[in-house]
């Protein structure tokens, strides 16, 4: 109904009153690559800016089958069941609009997906890992000014995209397999260092025994990686996505580790971080934006190239020239 045309101050008004389909088409917005569209984004963003930042914002990761769209969907419908809004978005660069995102999925969602409360969005289709991160942040700014409280984001234990979503959200948690022999891998791979809760997931059936024999190996790695800050040390829950076994306490666990961090001021340090780190990547995406997009630059970048490869040119000698060119 003439949505697309709608301008910004209009949808900016429906977005603020909770409307989630003028919440949906704000974030289509923000993850257009038309040039109109995003300044239209940027303007409703600004425009949106005061009412942001009230959400919790939680983190979610964990290799793939651990149980994420689970839990998200039982932790999600029990804080729903409670009055809270909740918002699921998700970080996967390697997400294709076409074959559709692994994360974030309405269908794996199923209780949350027909939740009037509830909101999910996949993940902006495959980029830049700095440019997924940026739209996810951008949309989780839009679910908060439409009154979310909770925003949840998904990402999956591979790659770089835990760093990015710690880099997103007040509280991350890491979700671990109880006793399938990947507990030092997680501790390897620096992702229990991002940690600031670990839960063992599938504590149901004959999977209790195991799930609590993993958490105390994990109290035990955690006690020589992480030394406890004197605002936190990180706990390991044990849960059931499944069967809802532990989320209450969980939910409690997240609660008290954004009170703690607010009491010592740094819930309000690690955001003003993180919006440091934000302007950084909007810097370098712009910068690689213009590489691609400036005639000039291009043409430049490709004799330059082509020079450094026949071995005329010194990469460095080239890498400076163009930066030169760009005005850098
Ligand atoms: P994701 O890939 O991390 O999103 O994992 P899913 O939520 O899709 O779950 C992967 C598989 O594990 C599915 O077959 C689920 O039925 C199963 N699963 C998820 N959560 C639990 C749980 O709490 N307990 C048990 N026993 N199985 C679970």
């Amino acid at each position: 109904h003439g949505d697309s045309a709608a301008p910004a101050p209009m949808l900016a008004q429906r977005l603020a009153a909770g409307d989630r389909a003028a919440l949906a088409r704000a974030i289509t917005l923000v993850e257009s690559k038309k040039a109109e569209h995003r300044a239209q984004a940027r303007e409703l963003v600004q425009v949106l800016l005061p009412s942001t930042g009230r959400a919790l914002r939680l983190g979610v990761t964990g290799v793939p089958g651990v149980g994420k769209s689970t839990l998200i969907d039982r932790l999600g419908s029990m804080l729903t069941a409670r009055g809270h809004r909740v918002a699921v978005l998700a970080v996967d660069p390697s997400s294709t609009r076409s074959g559709g995102s692994i994360l974030g999925d309405k269908t794996r969602m199923a209780a949350l997906a027909t939740d009037e409360n509830a909101f999910i969005r996949p993940s902006p289709s495959a980029g830049t890992l700095g440019g997924v991160a940026a739209r996810t942040r951008e949309a989780m700014l839009l679910c908060e000014a439409a009154g979310f409280d909770v925003v949840l984001v998904e990402t999956v234990g591979v790659g770089q995209s835990e760093t990015a979503v710690a880099d997103l959200v007040d509280c991350f948690l890491v979700l671990m397999l109880p006793g399938a022999g990947d507990e030092l891998q997680g501790i390897k791979k620096g992702v229990i260092e991002l940690a600031d809760i670990v839960a063992v997931n599938k504590a149901d059936g004959d999977g209790v025994a195991r799930a609590q024999a993993a958490a105390g190996d994990y109290r035990a790695a955690l006690h020589i990686l992480a030394p406890a800050s004197p605002a936190w040390s990180v706990p390991v829950a044990i849960v059931s996505g499944a069967t809802g076994a532990g989320l209450e306490a969980l939910w409690a666990t997240i609660g008290d580790h954004r009170a703690r961090m607010e009491a010592a001021g740094l819930l309000q340090a690690r955001r003003r971080a993180q919006q440091v780190t934000w302007m950084r990547v909007m810097l370098e995406e712009r910068l690689t934006a213009r590489l691609r997009t400036d005639p000039a630059i291009r043409r430049r970048l490709r004799e330059l190239e082509a020079e450094v490869a026949a071995g005329r040119l010194a990469p460095l000698v080239a890498a400076d020239e163009l930066a030169a060119a760009m005005g850098a």
